[in-house]
């Protein structure tokens, strides 16, 4: 019988998870089975949902919105990156039947930026637009990378403040307002305003000087960030469909001990969202 993983979300028709970990699988070669489960928006139905995978011989999970948070509330143990993110994307069935969580979302990131990108961090200055989860799952892989300056800055001020505390003295608050002097070699956008087209209203000086814009989110064409960013500064724009399968390939990694190759999957990807 082949292994079982699925991902589990609300809602989850739209996921690429079984089209990615299938192109993985093809790479391996190996046969896999890979679901959706969509379940109800409640944490006790996401606990059971998860307890039944695994008690009918799931191996491992992927976890998506809104459940990241109840995921790491539901492992038995966590990974250190899952601990800091606050919140579990990975699950995976250890050999005793305890679930390990992990967090891969910021370590996807990375691999998007250093193997597709090829943008290296280190020294350079730092922006993240947002303070969200995604926002908190990505600081630490990017600390990892040692840039000179990490600032967050964010609609609600006050969140953002708040998770610069978590990671103090090595993140600086700054309203979103207060970007005009610029400066930034790399601005990230983890903010969900892409969702329905909205930019942060950032100060366009902010992308003077500007080397990658990144939105975190992924369209068929460019988003109205990128465009924004392009427009007013950043010599190069991104989505997040890398960091995607970058994640995807760490939860892969995790679960079979195999480093599937990103980039013919985001190419295939890509194809298929702008057919
Ligand atoms: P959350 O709901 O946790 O956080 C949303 C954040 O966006 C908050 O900081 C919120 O600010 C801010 N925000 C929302 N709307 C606007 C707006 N119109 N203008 C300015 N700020 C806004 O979302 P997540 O952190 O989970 O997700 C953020 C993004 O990251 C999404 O686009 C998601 O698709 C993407 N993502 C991509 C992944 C990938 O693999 N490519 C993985 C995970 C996430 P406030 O605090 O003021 O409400």
């Amino acid at each position: 019988m082949p292994a079982r993983y699925t991902v589990f979300g609300n809602p989850i028709a739209h996921s690429q998870s079984p089209q990615i970990h299938q192109l993985f699988a093809a790479q391996e070669g190996a046969v896999i089975e890979y679901t959706r489960t969509l379940v109800p928006d409640s944490p006790n139905d996401f606990q059971a949902a998860v307890k039944q995978f695994f008690r009918h011989g799931g191996q491992g999970a992927n976890v998506t919105l809104p459940f990241k948070q109840h995921a790491y509330e539901l492992a038995d143990q966590c990974t250190a990156r899952a601990h800091d993110a606050g919140a579990v994307n990975t699950l995976m069935r250890q050999p005793d039947g305890t679930l390990l969580g992990d967090n891969t979302d910021g370590i996807g990131l990375m691999r998007d930026l250093n193997e597709n990108l090829r943008v290296d961090l280190a020294g350079k200055r730092v922006l993240v637009l947002g303070a969200g989860g995604a926002a908190r799952g990505i600081l630490t892989p990017l600390l990892d990378a040692k840039p000179a300056e990490v600032v967050i800055a964010n609609r609600t001020f006050a969140k953002a403040q708040a998770l610069a505390r978590i990671f103090v003295f090595e993140v600086n608050a700054q309203p979103l307002s207060a970007l005009s002097d610029g400066g930034f070699d790399v601005i990230f956008n983890a903010t969900s305003g892409s969702v329905s087209g909205d930019v942060p209203d950032i100060p366009p000086q902010a992308f003077s000087g500007c080397l990658l814009a990144y939105d975190l989110f992924y369209a068929a064409q460019p988003t109205a960030f990128m465009q924004f960013a392009a427009r007013h500064g950043a010599a190069q724009t991104a989505d997040g469909l890398g960091m995607l399968v970058g994640q995807a390939a760490a939860a892969y990694q995790l679960w079979r001990g195999y480093t599937p190759n990103i980039a013919p999957v985001i190419a295939a990807l890509r194809a298929k969202l702008t057919a």
